[in-house]
């Protein structure tokens, strides 16, 4: 083997999937040999905040991934530590010329990215970074409003209208893309770069539940098919809407493989504007599917020049909120304990499955934050992140602030009810008491607010309030009064700053 040869690292990191992966296509052109790798280290991931059910997501999307290369005559090579310290040794050990990898659109990744592609330069290895995880190139939106990032719906979807369409999602890689290539799998390949386990990343797997969204590529496919198969509903898809079913998990869900790149957004796009080619009745953006889709999109824009998007201070999209600091009163949000039973399911789902739906994430949002219990939307932000599948940095932090009043949204007189919103949900009350065993014997006159209910009420739903299930933490109508005011005066200063000085 000599160095004259095209030998190639393509390195996954999201974007886990085969199809439309515009770096590895270019990348394998008159490729000699290919490896693709994922870099983890085990001792951070045992070390972080995040959740086993993401993990366990993840490396399912490794699996697949690695599946689908074995279909190629190749494998996943799953390389133990750190990038800055792997890459120097993979591109003297694999005698690498070119390196690819999807284009990372956030800060962080921005940053990682642009150490390993110096590393890359001074070993003389040549980088294919290309954009994929979004339908556009962030950089041209803000480009295109005059430099900064638009910082309204309107003003987006006002720029958005006005580009060509975004490129066509590339087919998945087929083995004659690899056909010239040479073998590079060794014996030791499992032993060396097999996907860990669970169990190797040191987690503790007794009684883990199954999984009830399965990582991976062709899953992903799989319920895209399924989610547009629904083409009535598809077409006519509103957001605010919510059904007792729509509450629980679902085959058609697609959040966490577009976050973790199993699935391409551009096929997803391209797929909806066949079929809203084909249907005639449909709603439009921002309610509508590809609206969706969109604000996915809103909010890479708004963060990718922003380090400091996901906290309050010195953030400049951020209000600046004095909230409250109560270690006690984010647990008990954070675990499902604050005795209202639609908060508390919502919390209990998204611990045990990793989702839930978008206006429950509104309910529990607005809770925590100025509804309530008047805390930081950084804390939520933070629960989220360890526990949702599908929370992307930029989303994740950009709703938080949304639902918090904090930015693009400050309608903060508009308050959800712990328990009247539950009620209009799922006037039943089945998804409570699928997350809450204990209140199961209740009716569905009290489910929602059991500390009502007669003492013969709770006693024939062998549930006492305040002893089987906790009583409400807060006073929901006075707090969110106080809450109120408090956002009030909030605003009430910022208007008058910006009246005496025309500054935010
Ligand atoms: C506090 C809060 C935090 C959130 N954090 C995240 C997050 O980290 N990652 C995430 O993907 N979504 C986030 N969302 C948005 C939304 O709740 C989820 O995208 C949606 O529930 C996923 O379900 P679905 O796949 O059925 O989406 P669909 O309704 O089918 O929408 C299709 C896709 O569009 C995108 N999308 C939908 N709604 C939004 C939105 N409001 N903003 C941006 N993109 C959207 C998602 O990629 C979604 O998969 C958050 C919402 C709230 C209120």
């Amino acid at each position: 083997m000599t160095s004259t040869q095209k030998n190639v690292i393509h390195w996954f990191r999201k974007g886990l999937r085969l199809h439309d992966n515009p770096a590895l296509v270019e990348a394998l052109e008159g490729a000699v040999t290919f490896r693709c790798v994922y870099i983890l280290d085990p001792w951070f991931a045992g070390s972080t905040q995040v959740g086993i059910n993401k993990w366990r997501f993840l490396l399912q999307c490794l699996e697949d991934v690695d599946a689908s290369l074995r279909k190629l005559n190749s494998r996943l090579f799953v390389v133990r530590g750190q990038p800055a310290d792997v890459f120097p040794k993979l591109f003297k050990e694999w005698k690498t010329t070119h390196l690819s990898f999807e284009t990372d659109p956030e800060p962080y990744g921005k940053e990682r990215d642009a150490t390993i592609i110096s590393l890359a330069q001074s070993a003389g290895v040549s980088v294919i970074s290309r954009i994929s995880h979004t339908l556009h190139d962030p950089k041209r939106i803000i480009d295109l409003n005059g430099g900064t990032p638009p910082l309204t719906y309107k003003r987006f979807q006002t720029i958005f209208a006005g580009m060509e369409p975004p490129p066509k999602a590339l087919d998945p890689i087929t083995p004659d893309m690899v056909r010239g290539t040479l073998p590079v799998v060794s014996e030791d390949h499992d032993e060396k770069y097999g996907v860990p386990t669970l169990d190797e990343l040191g987690f503790d797997t007794e009684g883990l539940a199954p999984a009830e969204w399965k990582g991976g590529e062709q899953e992903g496919l799989a319920r895209l098919v399924r989610h547009l198969e629904r083409k009535a509903w598809v077409a006519s898809f509103e957001k605010p809407k919510m059904t007792p079913q729509s509450l629980m998990s679902n085959q058609t869900g697609v959040s966490p493989y577009l976050r973790f790149g199993c699935l391409s957004v551009r096929l997803f796009h391209w797929k909806l504007t066949e079929l809203y080619r084909r249907v005639k009745k449909r709603s439009d953006p921002p309610v509508s599917l590809f609206g969706q889709l969109l604000w996915r999109e809103f909010f890479y824009v708004v963060a990718t020049n922003n380090p400091k998007f996901d906290r309050m201070v010195g953030n400049p999209v951020c209000i600046q909120i004095p909230w409250d600091r109560n270690a006690i009163a984010l647990a008990k949000w954070a675990e499902g304990k604050t005795g209202f039973p639609w908060i508390d399911a919502i919390m209990i789902q998204l611990r045990q499955e990793g989702w839930i739906h978008h206006l429950a994430r509104h309910a529990v949002a607005c809770f925590l934050t100025r509804g309530n219990l008047w805390i930081s939307w950084e804390e939520g932000m933070k629960v989220f992140d360890e526990f949702l599948l599908d929370t992307d940095w930029s989303m994740n932090a950009g709703m938080w602030m949304w639902l918090s009043c904090s930015s693009f949204f400050q309608q903060f007189f508009q308050c959800y009810c712990p328990v009247g919103f539950g009620k209009m949900a799922d006037p039943n009350g089945d998804f409570v008491r699928k997350y809450i065993p204990a209140l199961k014997g209740f009716p569905a006159k009290y489910i929602y607010d059991p500390w009502n209910a007669p003492e013969h009420v709770q006693k024939m739903a062998k549930c006492i309030i305040g002893k089987d299930y906790p009583l409400p933490m807060v006073n929901h109508a006075e707090v969110s009064h106080i809450n109120m005011e408090r956002m009030k005066q909030v605003y009430q200063h910022i208007f008058f700053r910006i009246s005496r000085t025309g500054m935010v």
